[in-house]
């Protein structure tokens, strides 16, 4: 059995974003709480006793608090049950919320060489000593197992590949410290319960969405989705921003060359979008974007929400 955890469903900034009046998030602060939301991250298990994360968003302390699958076990002094966590991209959403998992319990970090790169070039990540937080280089298309505490194997198999995308933004115009060339700045990512063979994918950052993206995609059980923009030019008509959302790695979830056009005939289970932007308008309970985003069987899920497979 996989189980998956939506820990936070929200783009950088999250929902309501600090400094903004947008009217998705003026109305999150006040009539609508529901809408509020944490940056993107998912927690998945096979034993539900043993997570892992999938990226550690700005939001994690405040995450974990609100999640009792990730609580301490009762009777410890000292526990996690957080056993690794898998980056897909060094953006500061993906990235921060290692910083919150400072005090010495165990676990071990699964990401890209260039992902790893950057945070050894940033010495702020040396808080998180190598004898408790392992540093587990991936390369993509090679699956790995992610080990448990004891080193036996977790029972979840995870295959990481490349997607559409772009390096972290706080590095545009700066030389990359893993050098200018090779891909694997953005990944997404395939878990499957080993048992069961029940599997999903993970795209929180992706550019546009390809014949080989698509054929891997066809017939699986559960997609979460990059849903970051409604419309490419959203938060420049908005006055929110000069970036599109292709500039920023993101496909768009509506138009003929969007993320709920083009995964439309592929046959998925259950397709959820995340990594939501405040700007997106599909947030807003019946607006005509969420009713199209629902009318083509795609969901907006709170954080918090939990999915067996
Ligand atoms: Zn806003």
């Amino acid at each position: 059995m996989l189980r998956v955890v939506i820990l936070g469903a929200a783009a950088g900034g999250g929902v309501p974003q600090w400094n903004c009046g947008c009217p998705v998030c003026r109305t999150a602060r006040s009539e609508n709480p529901e809408l509020r939301s944490t940056q993107a991250s998912i927690a998945v298990s096979c034993d539900g006793e043993h997570w892992f994360l999938i990226n550690a968003s700005p939001d994690l302390r405040q995450q974990l608090t609100a999640t009792p699958q990730l609580h301490p076990k009762q009777g410890q002094l000292r526990h996690s049950p957080i056993t690794g966590v898998i980056l897909t991209n060094s953006e500061i959403d993906a990235v921060a919320g290692l910083l919150s998992m400072r005090e010495g319990s165990p676990f071990t970090v699964y990401a890209h060489p260039r992902v790893l790169a950057i945070l050894k070039s940033n010495s702020i990540f040396n808080v998180l000593g190598e004898k408790s937080v392992k540093r587990q280089p991936i390369e993509v298309d090679q699956a790995f197992e992610p080990t448990l505490p004891d080193g036996s194997p977790s029972g979840i198999k995870i295959l990481p590949f490349e997607v559409p995308g772009k390096a972290a933004w706080y590095l545009e115009g700066q030389a990359h410290p893993a050098g200018a060339d090779g891909a694997g700045d953005t990944l997404g990512l395939r878990i499957e319960d080993k048992q069961s063979g029940k599997y999903l994918y993970f795209l929180a950052a992706c550019a546009r969405v390809t014949d080989d993206l698509k054929s891997r995609l066809a017939g699986a059980p559960l997609v979460f989705f990059d849903g970051t923009v409604w419309r490419d030019d959203e938060l420049i008509t908005a006055g929110l921003g000069s970036k599109t959302g292709q500039s920023m790695g993101h496909i768009a979830m509506s138009g003929d060359h969007g993320a709920i056009e083009s995964l439309g005939r592929l046959d998925i289970g259950q397709k959820v979008f995340l990594h939501i932007n405040n700007s997106n308008p599909a947030l807003l309970n019946g607006s005509d974007e969420r009713k199209t985003l629902e009318h083509a069987g795609w969901k907006i899920l709170a954080d918090g929400t939990e999915i067996t497979l």
